[in-house]
């Protein structure tokens, strides 16, 4: 049986890197740059204000408190229309250009606020309170690259380049089938014995959470034929995700039905809890994820081999599986430990730093313990207890919250 770490591997192997597209900065947010950018000019383009106040000369105010003329305005975005005359000064905005001679800004807090006259209370070194031109970005430096996640900072960036429209990796389309006889949909009344497709709700906001295009493609019997058609119709996605059916059950039939359509398996079961059953194959130049049925299986094995290929799809450089934190664990667990086991917890910031507060039910059909659950403790194969206050090992699945 593959190790997870040889699992996620053989995935990234697998997963083709898609196209490029180009799209307008408005809709560039949570894509993957595909192109290394650069500044196109000095940000700020010259020397220039970082507070409101005085625009002098540092040996005009040497010696403190100084009265200077105030012989102009410079609110931010004008241009100085003249240079500034040794011993006088002139009143500036934030962000407002420095005028050619002046080389310091004392700040508002230490004048009288003079509009025709300024009292300056203390010298200031030269350079005090001004931002330098290129300090931001400089012209033809790359300020991002190819790979990068575009989020609030990378817009702004982009935007002040004014790279209008920005090159990404196209969004992946995945299609998600869920197997089950058992399976009813939502808007279906109860029916003793069936239960309501959760996986392809849960499916689909992974999917678009990890940035690609869910296409949720129903509920599939559980017949070879059935599942054999539901593939085939699924080949127009870039990748398969399919739940259920993927374990030993008489009526698990999608390996078989990759088998019918001629799909080479990748691999089969992956040595961990919840999500053995795992299966990985190639279809006809198409990926398919075969995860197991029990919800917390299926989003476990979604956030350890489906995710990391979106991910390495679209372009994304870097470190590709979610992160590894090592934290207290706030309440003690007990494990089987008959194979690496991961415990979902709930990851909050309190005391000043991390800890891993596990699920009371760790069952893999308890959805319920998916709420919440930002965090999978990982507990080794043969470890059958941690302590409260022990550390643990946690890979880090969603946004890490305040206590
Ligand atoms: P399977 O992997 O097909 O053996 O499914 C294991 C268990 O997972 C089933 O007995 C169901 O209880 C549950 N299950 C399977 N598919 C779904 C689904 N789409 N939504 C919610 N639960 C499911
Ligand atoms: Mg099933």
């Amino acid at each position: 049986m593959l190790t997870v770490e040889e699992a996620q591997a053989r995935v990234l192997e697998e997963v083709p890197l898609l196209e490029r597209e180009d799209v307008p900065l408005g809709e560039a947010h949570g894509r993957i740059l595909r192109e290394d950018v650069r500044a196109t000019a000095d940000v700020p383009e010259r020397d220039n204000s970082a507070m409101d106040g005085y625009a002098v000369r540092a040996e005009d105010i040497a010696n403190a408190p100084a009265w200077l003329p105030v012989t102009g305005d410079l609110p931010a975005g004008t241009m100085p229309s003249s240079p500034l005359l040794s011993g006088t000064a002139i009143r500036i905005m934030t962000g407002a250009l420095l005028p050619e001679g002046a080389d310091t800004v004392a700040h508002v807090e230490i004048t009288d606020g003079g509009r025709d006259i300024v009292r300056i209370d203390h010298s200031l070194g030269r350079g005090t309170n001004v931002r330098r031109r290129g300090e931001d970005m400089r012209s033809g430096d790359i300020v991002l690259r190819s790979g990068d996640v575009i989020r609030a900072g990378e817009l702004g960036v982009l935007a002040s380049v004014q790279q209008r429209t920005v090159s990404v990796g196209r969004r992946p389309t995945v299609a998600i089938l869920s197997t089950g006889d058992e399976l009813i949909d939502v808007e279906k009344p109860r029916v003793p014995g069936k239960i309501v497709n959760a996986n392809s709700w849960s499916l689909a906001a992974l999917v678009t959470e990890a940035g690609a295009t869910a296409q949720p493609s129903g509920i599939v019997p559980d017949t070879r034929e059935a599942t054999v058609a539901a593939l085939e119709r699924a080949l127009s996605c870039d990748f398969i995700v399919t739940s259920g059916g993927v374990s030993v059950g008489a009526w698990d039939f999608v390996k078989d039905a990759l088998d019918a359509l001629g799909a080479e398996q990748k691999f089969w079961r992956v040595a961990m809890k919840p999500g053995k059953p795992v299966v990985l194959s190639t279809l006809r130049n198409r990926l398919v994820f075969g995860l197991p049925g029990n919800p917390v299986s299926c989003m476990v094995s979604f956030h350890l081999f489906v995710a990391p290929g979106i991910r390495k799809a679209m372009g994304q450089s870097g470190v590709l599986t979610p992160p590894l934190v090592t934290m207290p664990l706030a309440e003690s667990l007990s494990s089987k430990g008959d194979r690496r086991t991961y415990m979902r917890v709930n990851v909050r910031a309190d005391h000043g730093g991390l800890h891993a507060h596990p699920m009371r039910a760790q069952g893999s059909g308890v959805s319920t313990s998916m709420i919440a659950a930002n965090g999978l403790a990982v507990v080794a194969e043969g470890v059958t207890w941690i302590e409260a206050g022990a550390p643990v090992d946690v890979i880090l699945i969603g946004p890490v919250t305040s206590a």
